[in-house]
């Protein structure tokens, strides 16, 4: 489906219904947002972007010792932390797009500073009072969006998405092996099912709960688009449980970070179904699904795309739709991982695992002999035993919630659209630059990934990124790879930071699987756009420094 530069403008009721949600919750304004009158708080914001200072800095390097006196003078907060807030990345500039990280929004700021304050301990009821109805809350407001039935399902503040991951690694694990909480999994032969476009939570889990990672686990194909390959999944399940061998998990993923590929979960679903039947599986695998950023899309399960009331413009809406039921298929999962910190606008550490079903966490109980100095009666109230934490603070759930609740479904959908708008409309006009490849161009997402060739009037990008995708042993025209890739990089460095702040991937995409299932990586370039404030003009701006005449003489 190509469609005009022209269709891509933002529609006027998009643009009203961006304004608005904009003005009302990611402005910082004081008349709005009182907070942010506080004087150290408004210094904070007056400053914006700063080149950093070399003397708070090296003052910070060389603090060893705490003072011996207090400080007693006026200031409300130590001046080298006021330097080192002052001196981090501005995430609130239009020209942020490196990575999964975004900018805050205004509720959530808040919910965070008020949880805070109360300072609540979700460990255990006692310990967090009403605060635990408040996540409990959430996590039915959550289960609802994803299709879960919110009296079946639970879920837990967490971490980090990493910990999301984790939580489903061990749910499947102590399924399979209920006595591996006790006597870990020597002599267990088992195969986990991920997929090799997996984040590398995926690998680092595995490491920490022991796994033999070259032999117990098995990382699935991907297609051009880097959703998981079914094909090969299927082969690869079936074999495992033909022979009777479990699986404990299969990690899937909605929404990858570097090109946003959303995996079939609802077919994957079946598939597995179907093999458990077959070959009369004891223990299914548990299907976790790493929806760490892409779960925000969620927000459009019930969107009515005829009436289309935040003006989407065309291109996105009839992509969108299109996407719906890979969307929709979220449900089919036993548990997702979820970051508010990413694009629900939420600020770290803002991170939920759900759960299918409440009663999968009996699985992860632990020995209640562990818990003794907490009151028996009141320890299932929360999920004490079940969870790999001790203490969790409360400060993501109390921003996720003001953030859920204040902006609602329209705003959610409204910046969500904001991003998948801003991405498609950089993909657009990417795509007629002679010498740059989109690389998945047809995945629906924030994320832009793309790789720029050394111009030449014969350079044909399509066959050219077709042709590096056939390459698999080093010799003359991996070389070319490398030429190419070497030219971007000098590109990229000579740009950075001037106009979009975009980031280097060195796997951006890959050749395509020998015979051996191994294949070389591509590298390459990319923005995120979750940044609520970067507008059209400026990605223009960045489209016009990869035009091919200032290409020529990069560095
Ligand atoms: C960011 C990310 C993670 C890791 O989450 P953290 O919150 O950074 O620990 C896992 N999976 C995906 C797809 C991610 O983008």
């Amino acid at each position: 489906m190509s469609h005009s530069l022209s269709s891509h403008a933002l529609t006027p009721a998009f643009l009203n219904q961006y304004q608005t949600i904009r003005q009302h919750f990611f402005d910082r304004n004081p008349d709005r947002w009182p907070i942010y009158r506080t004087p150290e708080l408004a210094q904070w914001l007056a400053n914006g972007m700063h080149p950093m200072r070399a003397d708070s800095d090296s003052l910070l390097k060389q603090q060893t010792k705490v003072p011996n006196q207090s400080d007693l003078s006026a200031k409300t907060l130590p001046n080298l932390a006021l330097q080192a807030a002052t001196y981090s990345k501005d995430w609130t500039s239009p020209h942020a797009v490196e990575n999964v990280i975004t900018a805050p929004c205004d509720p959530a700021i808040h919910g965070a500073l008020l949880a805070t304050m109360a300072n609540p301990n979700l460990v255990y009821s006692e310990y967090a009072g009403l605060s635990v109805e408040l996540e409990k809350a959430l996590v039915r407001q959550v289960a609802n969006l994803i299709g879960y039935d919110p009296n079946q399902a639970t879920g837990i503040f967490t971490q980090g998405g990493t910990f999301g991951n984790l939580y489903g690694y061990l749910m499947g694990l102590r399924k399979q092996f209920p006595l591996s909480g006790q006597r870990g999994l020597q002599g267990q032969d088992f195969r986990m099912i991920n997929s090799l476009a997996g984040h590398y939570s995926n690998m680092t889990n595995l490491g920490l709960l022991g796994t033999d990672i070259p032999n117990q686990v098995l990382r699935v194909k991907v297609d051009t688009n880097n959703r998981l390959d079914l094909d090969d999944f299927a082969y690869t399940l079936n074999n495992c449980l033909a022979e009777g061998i479990p699986v404990p998990t299969i990690l899937l993923t909605f929404g990858t970070t570097d090109t946003f590929a959303i995996d079939d979960i609802e077919r994957v679903y079946q598939v597995t179904e179907r093999a458990c039947q077959r070959f009369n599986t004891p223990v299914k695998p548990h299907i976790h699904v790493d929806a760490a950023v892409g779960w925000p899309l969620i927000m459009f399960n019930d969107y009515d795309f005829d009436a289309n009331t935040i003006g989407l413009n065309r291109p996105t809406r009839e992509k969108l739709q299109t996407l719906l039921p890979r969307i929709r298929g979220l449900r089919f999962a036993d548990s997702i991982t979820i970051d508010f910190q990413k694009w629900g606008f939420v600020p770290y550490t803002a991170s939920l695992v759900m759960f299918k079903r409440q009663e999968d966490m009996e699985h992860l109980k632990q020995d209640p002999h562990y818990f003794s100095y907490f009151e028996a009666h009141k320890t299932e109230q929360t999920h004490l035993q079940s969870t790999i934490e001790c203490s969790r603070g409360a400060a993501g759930a109390y921003g996720s919630y003001c953030a859920l609740n204040m902006l609602g479904k329209r705003g959610y959908q409204t910046m969500v659209a904001h991003s998948l708008q801003n991405a498609e409309y950089l993909k657009a006009h990417l795509s007629t630059l002679p010498h740059c490849k989109v690389v998945a161009a047809d995945n629906l997402g924030p994320t832009v990934a793309f790789r720029l060739y050394h111009p030449s009037p014969t350079l044909d990008v399509d066959a050219m990124f077709q042709q590096e995708q056939t390459l698999h042993k080093v010799g003359e025209r991996i070389d070319s790879i490398t030429q190419h890739s070497l030219f971007h990089r000098q590109h990229f460095l000579h740009r950075q930071g001037k106009q979009l702040k975009t980031n280097w991937v060195e796997s951006i995409a890959r050749t395509n699987f020998d015979h051996h299932g191994q294949c070389l990586f591509i590298p390459g370039e990319k923005a995120v756009f979750l940044n609520p404030y970067t507008r059209y003009r400026h990605i223009d701006e960045f489209i016009t420094s990869l035009h091919p005449e200032s290409v020529k003489q990069p560095v």
